[in-house]
């Protein structure tokens, strides 16, 4: 296994002792439980027992003292949407598409293909390449074709919630269905779709796509998870095309249901395009309900404003939701991997770091380390309900990522290169999986 030791010098052994020091530890303010109360300068943290025991100024000598000479340290990364079910279907022999709608129907046309064996292969290379990245939980959506399916949900449903009993205590998978809103209008697809959620303890995911009679489905959605008491999540507003806009009125009926709390909205790729006084009314809307916000960059970038055949042309609209105006008004705002290597978008690797070193400069991000580690971290625990709030604090799990970088500079421009993960306070091993083992797909 490679610690990066030219990178981290030599500082961190396979296996680090049961009580620790690191110091020159860098922890960017805004992960820090106690903020912006600290000095700033590195700090010092005691680690034992799996927990960070202390952060203090100087370590007392008590135990052995591994020195990080400034490496920032952040807490493991939460991803608020993933899609686990389509990954690598490009290995699969998928192509990418430059439309989101082709998209969507080439991976339909490929369901019948699909076995069991074949998405615990896929998702589980994803699973493992997230793990090697310093993931602690993520949201995976699922495909929720219209039945009939032959169990409890679609057959992907039921290896996600398979693998994520098998990798309970690494990563915490959170299952998340992704069912068109029309379905909620046939009473009984909509009653067994919040019954199978439930059961697999998940969060009841819609795509509420641009079409004028969406709007008025939108309440069957907060009737069933009031109904089953489930956490709601919109892929909404994926368009750059006024004037057909949802998440006015997701942002509205949250207000009106009490619901916001539990609400998530990922794209919100029209926000970007609507005039000022729109978004700024919507976004005050999303703030008032209390709802959360996730931005895609990377697939959005891909997607949006995309010609669909040569020629092709440069992309004027890029379709990242006004993160800095959400932000400001108290949003939750957080950023996710979506799709990778399927026919919505040709890379991406299930890293939140250079998804943060992305959205840096796709959205001009201020003080990205400092400000917006939270987008990874904290923001999206959040939105998952999670029972560590990321924060770094005595007590917290030693679950950590070390990044030789010290400051945002050094971090974002070589967001991959010699990072460490401790998990419990223990470095695992950072081997990505080979690709070639998804060439089992084609066989
Ligand atoms: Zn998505």
């Amino acid at each position: 296994m490679a610690l990066s030791a030219a990178v981290l010098p030599a500082v961190l052994p396979a296996s680090l002792p049961e009580v620790c020091w690191l110091e020159g530890a860098a922890l960017p303010r805004a992960l820090r439980a106690d903020g912006a109360d600290r000095p700033a300068g590195p700090l010092v943290l005691r680690l034992e027992g799996g927990r960070i025991s202390a952060i203090a100024a100087q370590a007392t000598g008590d135990a052995p003292v591994f020195d990080l000479r400034g490496a920032t340290v952040l807490p493991a990364f939460v991803d608020p949407h993933t899609h686990l079910d389509k990954g690598d279907l490009l290995a699969a022999g998928l192509a990418v598409e430059r439309n989101l709608f082709r998209a969507i129907d080439a991976v339909r046309a490929d369901y019948p293909r699909w076995s069991e064996a074949e998405l615990r292969l896929r998702m589980g290379f994803a699973l493992r390449t997230a793990w090697a990245h310093g993931t602690r939980a993520l949201l995976s959506y699922v495909d929720w074709a219209a039945p009939p399916h032959d169990g409890p949900g679609p057959l992907a449903w039921r290896v996600l919630c398979a693998l994520r009993d098998e990798w309970r205590g690494r990563i915490e998978i959170v299952p998340c269905s992704l069912a068109t809103i029309d379905l909620l209008a046939d009473p009984v697809q909509a009653e067994r779709l919040g019954r199978e959620v439930a059961a697999g303890g998940g969060v009841l995911g819609v795509f509420v796509y641009p079409a004028p009679h969406c709007a008025g489905l939108v309440p069957l959605a907060f009737d069933l998870a009031e109904r089953f008491d489930l956490r709601l999540d919109f892929h909404v507003d994926e368009h750059l095309a006024p004037p057909i806009a949802n998440l006015p009125t997701v942002a509205r009926l949250a207000r009106e249901r009490g619901w916001g709390a539990r609400t998530v909205c990922g794209h919100n790729c029209l926000l970007s395009v609507m005039d000022r006084a729109h978004c700024d009314a919507t976004l005050d809307a999303v703030a008032e309900a209390g709802i959360g916000l996730v931005a895609l960059p990377y697939t959005n970038l891909h997607l949006q404003d995309s010609a669909q055949q040569p020629p092709f042309t440069t992309p004027r609209q890029r379709g990242i939701l006004p993160l800095h105006e959400a932000a400001a008004r108290g949003i939750r705002v957080a950023l996710g991997s979506d799709n990778h290597r399927d026919p919505f978008f040709p890379a991406g690797d299930l890293d939140p770091l250079q998804t943060l070193a992305l959205a840096a400069l796709a959205a001009q991000l201020d003080d990205p380390l400092q400000s917006w580690a939270s987008a990874v971290t904290t923001q999206p625990a959040s939105l998952l309900g999670l029972a560590w709030d990321g924060l770094l604090r005595v007590g917290s799990p030693a679950d950590l990522v070390i990044h030789p970088g010290r400051n945002a500079a050094e971090v974002l421009s070589r967001p991959c290169h010699g990072r460490v993960v401790l998990r419990a306070g223990q470095p695992v091993d950072g081997t990505l999986p080979d690709f070639r083992e998804l060439d089992a797909l084609r066989s």
